[in-house]
Order: structure tokens, then sequence, then C-alpha cells
């Protein structure tokens, strides 16, 4: 079980919605992201295979919307 950074509590896992900013003006907002969040603080952590993931959703958004909500798929 890997421990929070910030304070040492242990990390649970479960999803949410991030927003990831592209450029200057333009967000995206995954859905249903799997995380480890913190039980204590509101840390959380993007394991590297997600992360890996989410450059590469990301790198495939071509809409020219200022907001865009995409659901994460593993
Ligand atoms: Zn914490």
């Amino acid at each position: 079980m890997m421990k929070c950074t910030v304070c040492g509590s242990e990390l649970r896992a479960l999803t949410t919605r991030l927003p990831f900013k592209i450029g200057e003006s333009r967000i995206v907002i995954l859905k249903n992201l799997p995380v480890l969040q913190c039980e204590n603080c509101t840390q959380y952590v993007l394991q590297d295979d997600v992360l890996d993931k989410v450059d590469q959703m990301l790198a495939r958004v071509d809409s020219e919307a200022e907001l865009e909500v995409i659901q994460y798929a593993a």
C-alpha cells in the first residue's frame, strides 16, 4: 500500500474527475479517472500507466472547444 507523501496516511484507489490544461486556454476534464487518493488530506497520485494513458488521450483531443469532458478509457 502506498502512503501519502504529504501526511503519511494510506492512499485509497478510487475514480474521480480531474481537469487537465492544454496550452493556454483549453481544459479537458477526464471522467472516471483511476487515482490513489489520500484518506486524510487532498493529496492524490496518478500511477505511471494511468499518466501515460492520459498523455495519449490528451494528445488525441482535436476539438477546439475551450472545455471538453472525456471519459477515461484504460
Ligand atoms: Zn495525505
